[in-house]
């Protein structure tokens, strides 16, 4: 499997980076962004929609910068992870993406920016060729869908970075940049449905940082996360749970893994304020399964990966409950 050739381009600074992306969709140029090129890569090799240029955020001035409010896109999975100024649930959500050697290169921006997974399109291209495509990788074909059939309109390829649950479950904000200029909005509404489009980003915006918020100090979290090996796949479910100790009303919760969006789930959290006792934490654990509804896309099924929802969602609720 050969990389198919592209033009790489090296900004130094986010003025530049926006002058480049603007240059190009003004040339009617596809490309894409490239940050620690752990995923993006593979998937050229692969050759999953392939562009003929991509902007690296490597080189960009500042964009790897770390602190207790404030994750520079670039910044490293493993800076996270060893990191004594970041939240203790960053740290521990990162420490369980991939590899140790992945982690070294893989960052903050492109774990939320992650292309959307699914087994009829994570495959070699003879293999795509073999049941005619599908509707995300179509070669102009205008293939369907082979997950919901008889249709090209919805992709529902699933979701499986780690980040995403754990800023949600702290109440992170990304700051997305572009040739429009800047803007700012939760980290749950950064996400599309759609696993084609993904996210809001618009042609040639990128995600430049995550914010906490000042209370996110306070909070106490915990990330359960289930995968086929410890050692390095992507999450099948992951539930991040977060509270300010003492105030039961203060929860967040927020899944992974689990369909084409990370979800934050306030709604069934504010339902259960009872949560802090046995039977609580069980029937929130409960009602978080009923409302989310995974497909069968990726390597587990999804009635079991729907069942482990509870069991994830009780292991970090207890766990927060005892350290809070
Ligand atoms: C074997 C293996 C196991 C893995 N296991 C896990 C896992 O357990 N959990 C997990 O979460 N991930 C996993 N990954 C996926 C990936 O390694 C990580 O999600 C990683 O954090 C991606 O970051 P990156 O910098 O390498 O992204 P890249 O590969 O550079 O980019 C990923 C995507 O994001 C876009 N992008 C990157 N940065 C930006 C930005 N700042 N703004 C806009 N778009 C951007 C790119 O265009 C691309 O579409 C795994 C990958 C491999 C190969
Ligand atoms: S969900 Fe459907 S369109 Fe999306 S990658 Fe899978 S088969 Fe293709």
């Amino acid at each position: 499997m050969l990389t198919p050739p592209f033009v790489l381009h090296r900004p130094t600074s986010v003025e530049e980076a926006c002058a480049v992306a603007a240059d190009l969709t003004a040339q009617g140029r596809p490309f894409d962004w490239v940050a620690g090129g752990t995923d993006l890569l593979p998937n050229y090799k692969w050759h999953l929609n392939p562009k003929g240029d991509v902007i690296s955020l490597a080189h960009v001035d500042g964009a790897d910068a770390l602190a207790a409010n404030r994750v520079g896109c670039m910044t490293r999975l493993h800076d996270v992870a060893t990191s004594e100024v970041v939240h203790p649930l960053l740290a521990a959500a990162a420490a369980k993406v991939a590899s140790s050697l992945i982690r070294r290169s893989a960052t903050v921006g492109g774990n939320l920016c992650l292309d959307t997974r699914c087994f009829w399109y994570n495959q070699s291209e003879d293999w795509r060729r073999s049941i005619e495509w599908c509707h995300k990788a179509d070669c102009g074909t205008g293939a369907d869908c082979r997950v919901i059939p008889n249709q090209n309109t919805l992709c529902v390829a699933t979701y499986q970075g780690d980040m995403a649950a754990a800023f949600m479950a702290l109440g992170a904000e990304v700051e997305l940049v572009g040739p429009d200029g800047e803007r700012r909005m939760p980290l749950e509404d950064f996400f599309e449905l759609d696993g084609m489009k993904k996210n809001v980003l618009q042609p040639g915006e990128f995600l430049l940082a995550v914010y906490l918020p000042d209370d996110a100090a306070s909070r106490v979290g915990a990330y359960h996360k289930l995968r086929v090996r410890e050692t390095w796949d992507f999450p099948e479910a992951g539930i991040a749970a977060s509270w300010i100790p003492g105030d039961a009303t203060s929860l967040r919760v927020a899944s992974t893994g689990l369909e084409s969006i990370p979800g934050l789930h306030m709604d069934v959290a504010e339902a259960h304020s009872d949560w802090t006792n046995t039977e609580g934490r069980k029937r929130l654990s409960k009602a978080l399964q009923k409302a989310i509804k995974p497909v069968n896309n990726t390597a587990l099924p999804p009635r079991y990966r729907r069942s482990m929802v509870s069991v994830l969602a009780s292991r970090a609720l207890r766990a927060i409950t005892e350290e809070g």
